[in-house]
């Protein structure tokens, strides 16, 4: 597993592509540039890796596109050093933009052998999460909330209350909610009580799974 000058490039161009789809913010598109995302996929599918799509990573998940990724990412509005967290590890590569962007990151993965399999990535590429957790998204993550932002990757029916109840006031939720397809929303905390609401446009994820118990 390597990164050459060539990968490099090929992210240079997937940058390009993100700008042209929309995406302004430079310390995204910076990270973006620098993570290389070909190493995410299992070896022999790295063609794929810096084309701007999603791609199965096993047990039927996938990574999530590119442009999804650097836009979920722009509307956290991250500060280094800010708390967030993140539902739907998957196969990490949300996190290592996260981890980037220097945030002090929180990780939630509900699928044992894709939980197991990006923790010991994280180990080898040196990725360095506050924590990995395997469990259930739905609850959060209440015994290290409040949050500045957090961020679900997976397509949630309805927006699950603990989610809010954990966001600091300034705080960001970003969530795609729906079935079949998903609103990407966006929560602003206000105070206790108020919520700013804005709906991005539509895209599709893999489902946000409740835990059977
Ligand atoms: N950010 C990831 C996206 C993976 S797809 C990436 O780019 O690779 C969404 C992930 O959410 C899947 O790995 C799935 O197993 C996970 N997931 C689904 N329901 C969940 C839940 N209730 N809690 C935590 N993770 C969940």
């Amino acid at each position: 597993m390597k990164d050459t000058l060539k990968h490099r490039g090929m992210r240079n161009k997937l940058v390009e592509v993100l700008s042209a789809k929309g995406i302004q913010d430079k310390a995204v598109l910076d990270a973006v540039k620098t993570v290389p995302r070909h190493l995410f996929l299992d070896s022999g599918f790295e063609d794929h890796a810096y084309q701007d799509k999603a791609f199965p990573i096993g047990a039927e998940q996938t990574i999530s596109q590119p442009y999804t990724v650097a836009f979920q990412t722009e509307l956290l509005k991250i500060k280094p050093n800010d708390k967030i967290l993140e539902i739907g590890t998957g196969s990490g590569y949300q996190t290592a933009i996260l981890l980037h962007l220097r945030a002090k990151l929180y990780t939630i993965e509900r699928q044992k052998e894709l939980f197991k399999k990006t923790k010991l990535f994280f180990n080898k590429m040196n990725y360095r999460p506050k924590k990995v957790i395997f469990g259930d998204g739905y609850k959060g993550l209440p015994e290290e909330a409040p949050f500045d932002g957090i961020i679900v990757t997976a397509g949630a029916p309805m927006v699950p209350k603990p989610l809010m109840s954990q966001l600091k006031i300034g705080g960001r939720l970003v969530i795609p909610v729906g079935e079949d397809e998903q609103v990407m929303t966006l929560f602003i905390r206000k105070s206790e009580k108020e919520f700013e609401k804005q709906e991005l446009g539509a895209f599709r994820f893999v489902p946000l799974l409740e835990n059977k118990n």
